[in-house]
């Protein structure tokens, strides 16, 4: 039997509920949504979140269509998923938490009688502690971003491996190994001992068609190749990044970006050319050095030293 909030399945069995993290202004309680898959078989354990950030809702068109694909008869071990961790944020589709202007991803472990984000990191990192592999489903906000995976324990940690393995199953293309800053959620369960990836399904406005494919792929890879589903996956190499160059624009007025995401781009290749409102050039932005579009913001217009995009560094593949 495995319970999580008012969710009980016992092997065999699939249950939805909801766990109580705190209450609104007006005394009502806050729960997320949870979803509970408990295998006819025993096995691994795997624990899933989405919509950390509450604007980020590719991972929740993710679990939303992974869900209704598994049938607990057919599973060994167990799924715990939560479908929308930052409850507030999402309500308003704000990137933080509205009450305490917080990014959950930045509050892990959390504090049980803490901040309203701090007692929601606390009840799902309770959650995903005992698991053997856990997977925190993000996009790159709003921007446009292209789709990877986040292994943020640093390349020192004990659990690196397990990590880019889990990362390599999941098979975005392309992963950012890169040691996250506190209180991220895959830096602080490796210290748990439970590997954890952070994949990052690109980037929009609600939901992304082919981002929700690269999610509900990756997951049924892991499935598949972590023994919960029968089955074999093959791997594919991975692009690796370590950083980031982040351009910012040197004036005033509407950017256009020359290559598209996910294109490499050599040192001083021109990355984007900033405009005037009638159309005359102001500013042409080559690349510094090597690497690889990974992210730009969305819309054109720019103040001066604002964020333009970024060039992954640092690139091999493995
Ligand atoms: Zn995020």
């Amino acid at each position: 039997m495995t319970t999580l909030g008012t969710a009980t399945a016992a092997p065999g069995e699939q249950a939805t509920g909801r766990l109580t993290v705190g209450e609104a202004r007006d005394g009502s309680a806050v729960s997320l949504p949870v979803c509970l898959i408990n295998g006819e078989r025993d096995g691994k354990t795997l624990y899933v979140q989405a919509v950390s950030d509450g604007d980020e809702l590719n991972g929740l068109g993710v679990v939303q269509r992974l869900v209704p694909r598994l049938d607990p008869e057919d599973i060994a071990g167990e799924l715990i998923i939560v479908g929308i961790v930052n409850w507030y944020g999402f309500q308003t589709a704000e990137h933080r938490n509205p009450i305490d202007d917080t990014k959950t991803n930045r509050a892990y472990p959390g504090e049980e009688d803490g901040t309203t984000t701090e007692r929601i990191a606390h009840a799902t990192f309770s959650a995903a502690v005992g698991a053997d592999l856990a997977i925190d489903l993000h996009q790159g906000s709003t921007s446009r971003m292209i789709n990877e995976v986040r292994v943020r324990c640093g390349r020192r940690h004990r659990l690196h491996r397990d990590c880019l393995d889990l990362a390599k199953t999941f098979d975005c293309g392309h992963v950012l190994d890169q040691r996250g800053p506190d209180g991220q959620l895959a830096r602080a369960l490796p210290d748990e001992g439970v590997p954890t990836i952070d994949p990052e399904l690109g980037g929009c406005v609600g939901w992304n068609e082919e981002s929700i494919r690269y999610g509900v792929r990756g997951m049924m890879n892991v499935l598949t190749d972590y023994g919960f589903l029968d089955g074999s996956v093959e791997q594919s190499e991975q692009v690796r990044a370590n950083g980031f160059d982040q351009y910012g624009s040197p004036t005033g007025g509407l950017a256009t970006l020359r290559p598209a995401l996910g294109d490499d781009v050599a040192r001083g290749d021109t990355l984007f050319e900033v405009t005037d409102t009638f159309g005359a050039v102001k500013e042409t932005v080559t690349a510094d050095s090597s690497g690889l579009l990974w992210r730009a913001r969305r819309l054109p217009q720019v103040a001066q030293g604002e964020y333009v995009c970024s060039i992954a560094t640092g690139l091999d593949s493995y």
